[in-house]
């Protein structure tokens, strides 16, 4: 049993490596550094957003928690539980409980089976109910989720977009699950779309007590469906705060740069557009000292020769910067 405060989930120092291979015997010669000492935890019904630039690792961090990445190190705790030493029975207790939504919801339905038959598939996996059992539970799941019963003998190119990414989202919540990880769930969707999948998340969220990991690039997106944030630079997490608290006063060079990209109502109260020099450097070969020093317009030497830790500056906010304190 855990205790009542143990978070849902907890992410402890995640580190995840990509070998790179080369020549003609394919030998190692570096690592791509995907994910660097990540931790987090997430508590259930909460919602954290893991936002960053396109490769920063925010999906491998995803992915590791089910394991469809193997951690490098570090450690993930499911209820308390290391997913690592879990066995046969334990495993599929948590996959059942922790799901993912991907962003290509065409890519991620087997194009030549019907909505019914992908919705099926969960329960025949997991041994759940007769047959007509199923198919009840599949009618049930594509009105949860804004769909008519009778599109169950459909196929996936028969929908729209919006209308396969609520699909997918029928899947995820099939088995009733504790936690959904959506990596980059809206991301392809135009934006009026986005808003109604990302309200049926919510719903479905408030009604099922489910706890969320919301990946994506766009901050503006996560600030609208997160408690917490967690922002990424290069394999790293280099803030956390609540959701309000990074929108009004982000304390990081870098969150500060992806804030005010974000287009604001006023345009007379917006903020100064921040751009960033130069391109995101290697993950393989990641600067030395902050790894955002590169493009920081505050770097200092100090910068370029020590790592700065992520440290707390209050309960529930952290910041990985040496100056945080002095700048604007
Ligand atoms: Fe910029 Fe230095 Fe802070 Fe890194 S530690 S974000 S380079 S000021």
């Amino acid at each position: 049993m855990t205790e009542l405060s143990t978070p849902l989930l907890q992410v402890r120092g995640l580190t995840r490596h990509f070998p790179v291979r080369s020549g003609v015997l394919l030998r190692t010669s570096g690592q791509v550094h995907a994910a660097d000492d990540v931790s987090f935890d997430l508590n259930v019904g909460e919602t954290l957003g893991l936002v960053g630039e396109s490769g920063c690792g925010k999906s491998t961090v995803g992915k590791t928690l089910l394991r469809l990445y193997e951690p490098t190190s570090g450690a993930v705790l499911f209820e308390g539980r290391d997913i690592a030493s879990m066995n046969k029975a334990e495993l599929r207790r948590m996959r059942r409980n922790v799901q993912i939504i991907l962003q290509d919801p065409f890519e991620s339905l087997n194009a030549r089976h019907t909505i019914g038959k992908i919705l099926e598939e969960p329960f025949i996996i997991h041994r759940l109910g007769s047959t007509a059992e199923r198919r009840r539970r599949v009618a049930g799941l594509l009105e949860k989720v804004g769909l008519e019963a009778a599109t169950a003998n459909r196929f996936p190119h028969e929908f729209s977009g919006g209308q396969r990414q609520r699909i997918g989202i029928a899947r995820a919540i099939a088995l009733e699950p504790k936690l959904i990880v959506c990596d980059e769930a809206v991301s392809a969707l135009d934006v009026s779309i986005q808003s109604q999948v990302i309200n049926l998340l919510l719903e479905l969220q408030r009604e099922m007590n489910l706890a969320l990991l919301f990946i994506a690039h766009d901050l503006a997106v996560v600030k609208h469906v997160s408690d917490h944030i967690a922002v990424m630079y290069l394999g790293e997490i280099i803030e956390t705060a609540t959701a309000t608290e990074i929108y009004r006063s982000p304390r990081h060079p870098y969150t500060q740069a992806l804030l005010s990209a974000i287009p604001v109502p006023d345009p007379g109260a917006g903020r100064e557009r921040i751009v960033l020099e130069g391109d995101v450097p290697s993950p393989i070969e990641p600067p030395g000292g902050c790894r955002f020093h590169t493009r920081c317009r505050y770097a200092q030497e100090d910068c370029r020769q020590l790592k700065p830790a992520l440290k707390p500056v209050h309960s529930g906010a952290s910041v990985a910067c040496h100056h945080w304190q002095s700048l604007g």
